[in-house]
């Protein structure tokens, strides 16, 4: 039997509509080092209107790829509503990526118009000539365009190009919902990046997930930072579901450095932010030092990578904001679990649910499959391999590609994502990962867990950052080695920090190979770069 309810789609054009009217008041707000830029929904609905009309000029009549290469700001926005809710696909083009990644992306995506920002073209012009299927290059701000003249594409200023044009639009009501609404490709270590395309269902739904308390509570009486940049994984679906729940938005644009975020937090009070973990201790220990108001943050989301639980325990104690850890990556949209204990728990109880990678919503299903191919238990113990499967979850890459040229191999089967990831699930959900399969460290027939050695090394009050990495021995197979950055003034050298973890884990898990760095080495998205750091630091003496 069918049921009697109206079959309405499921499309960002919906969220755009609601947000840019029934939220009309709520705003967007830049920050330029300056004055802050800002504008109301209402008003970016209108450039929205305006920007779709002026890609139609531009050839854009279908589902055409408009890619963006920008910062987290206003027109970044306009791009993310006009783009798919005019049936377009918005290509995000990460800015840290090396040049040849960045161009096999952009063609291997077919991008037809991609919108620049001004403060990037000296980065981007060189890229141009090689980017085979681009005919139009739109620039924000006031940039000397000269750089990017002469290479054959058309070249447009962003605001010249959408002024005049009308501030309505005729949004298709019929657009398909399981139809590409936008794409993002992952970082492939080995092999080639992978586009993940996400479907207008899969964003709107993902959209509420992100909104509903269990996700991370977005209501219109919030403004949420969205310091995860808008280039990967639409950062993490904040800019829609603050458009489904009227949450204004203040944007960092390029000021990502801790003395900045500090000073926009302090002036523009957002309730809500997130970010990698690295900003967040960078910001710590701008903190720490200058004594700024944050106390408008009731709450700060770290995923991408481990969250340390010093880092919880040192931003709650020291400046009264709550961390809530999340779990998920560019095939998931990205929420896959957010670590919210259950009620009436102890602080020491809650905490032991909030280190955590989270709690699964009803939405993402799970399991665990263990070395032999068989499922494990969900008992909290029993480690495997994540898979999950669900609306928002990917179940291939575009073109068909299915990751099988990679280190992690096939990344599809029988309907279920595999993760990479390893860890156990506890019978009401909760998901702890202890390492990536290709970072857990397979010391003589015993796994070592990067991950564990890291929080434990990082809660040494000397220790700002620490990553482990599994390195060749003839002996065991493969040992850890230890890269330290230490906090400026410490006293502790590697004798004390060998002491610490032999004081804390079993003997043999302790490294024998340690290296003092000035930074660890970082990837396009801000997650410790463990290949780098095992052919940087691999051949380091015992010491
Ligand atoms: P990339 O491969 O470029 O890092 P993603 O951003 O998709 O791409 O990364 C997803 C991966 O990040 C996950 O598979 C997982 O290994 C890691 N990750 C994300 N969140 C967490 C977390 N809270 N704890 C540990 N690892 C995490």
């Amino acid at each position: 039997m069918l049921s009697t309810m109206q079959d309405v789609p499921l499309t960002i054009t919906r969220i755009m509509r609601h947000g840019t009217t029934v939220h009309g008041t709520s705003e967007v707000v830049t920050w330029t080092g300056a004055e802050p830029r800002r504008a109301t929904y209402a008003e970016v609905g209108r450039r929205t209107a305006q920007l779709a009309h002026a890609l139609r000029g531009l050839g854009i009549t279908g589902d055409q790829r408009v890619a963006t290469f920008l910062w987290n700001n206003q027109e970044h926005l306009e791009c993310y509503l006009a783009v798919p809710s005019s049936g377009a696909v918005l290509h995000t083009l990460n800015l840290r990526l090396p040049a040849d990644q960045l161009i096999y992306i952009a063609n291997h995506a077919d991008d037809k118009v991609l919108v620049v920002d001004g403060s990037l073209v000296p980065l981007f012009a060189p890229a141009l000539p090689h980017l085979a299927t681009i005919e139009h290059v739109v620039v924000t701000g006031d940039a000397d365009l000269a750089p990017l003249e002469g290479q054959g594409k058309q070249i447009h200023r962003y605001d010249d190009l959408i002024a005049g044009q009308p501030t309505e639009f005729p949004w298709a009501e019929d657009i398909d919902e399981r139809t590409a609404a936008a794409m993002c490709y992952t970082s492939g270590t080995t092999g080639n990046p992978k586009g993940v395309v996400y479907s207008h269902r899969s964003t709107y739904l993902h959209s509420m997930q992100v909104c509903m308390v269990e996700g991370f509570g977005l209501g219109p009486t919030d403004k949420v930072l969205p310091v995860v940049p808008m280039f990967h994984v639409n950062a993490w679906g904040l800019p829609y579901a603050a458009m489904l729940s009227g949450a204004s938005i203040l944007m960092p644009d390029r000021f990502l450095q801790p003395e900045p975020l500090a000073a926009m937090i302090a002036a523009e009070k957002p309730s809500i932010a997130a970010a990698v973990p690295t900003i967040w201790t960078g910001l710590l220990d701008h903190l720490d030092q200058h004594k700024t108001d944050v106390s408008s943050l009731h709450e700060v989301v770290v995923g991408g990578s481990a969250c340390p639980p010093a880092l919880m325990e040192a931003f709650e104690e020291r400046h009264g904001v709550r961390i809530i850890h999340a779990w998920g990556m560019t095939e998931t949209s990205p929420l896959g679990t957010v670590a919210r204990p259950p009620a009436g728990l102890d602080r020491e109880a809650e905490m032991a649910y909030r280190v955590t990678q989270g709690r699964l919503p009803a939405s993402v299903q799970a399991r665990l499959v263990g070395p032999d191919g068989t499922f494990m238990p969900h008992d909290g113990e029993s480690v495997g391999e994540l898979e999950v499967r669900g609306p928002w979850i990917a179940g291939g890459y575009v073109g068909g590609e299915t990751g099988a040229d990679s280190a992690e191999g096939d990344r599809f089967h029988d309907g279920w994502l595999r993760t990479g990831d390893v860890g156990t699930l506890t019978p009401d959900g909760f998901l702890r990962l202890t390492d990536r399969a290709k970072d857990v460290i397979k010391s003589g027939g015993e796994w070592i867990s990067s991950v564990e050695l890291e929080n434990l090394l990082m809660a040494h009050p000397d220790v700002a950052e620490a990553a482990v990495v599994g390195v060749p021995d003839e002996k065991w197979g493969e040992r850890p080695l230890a890269t330290v950055v230490l906090r400026p003034g410490a006293t502790a050298g590697l004798a004390e920090l060998r002491e610490f973890l032999a004081a804390r884990v079993a003997r043999w898990q302790v490294p024998e190979r340690w290296s003092i760095v000035q930074a660890v080495p970082k990837t396009s998205v801000g997650k410790f770069d463990k290949k780098v750091i095992r052919r940087q630091y691999g051949d380091d003496e015992l010491d």
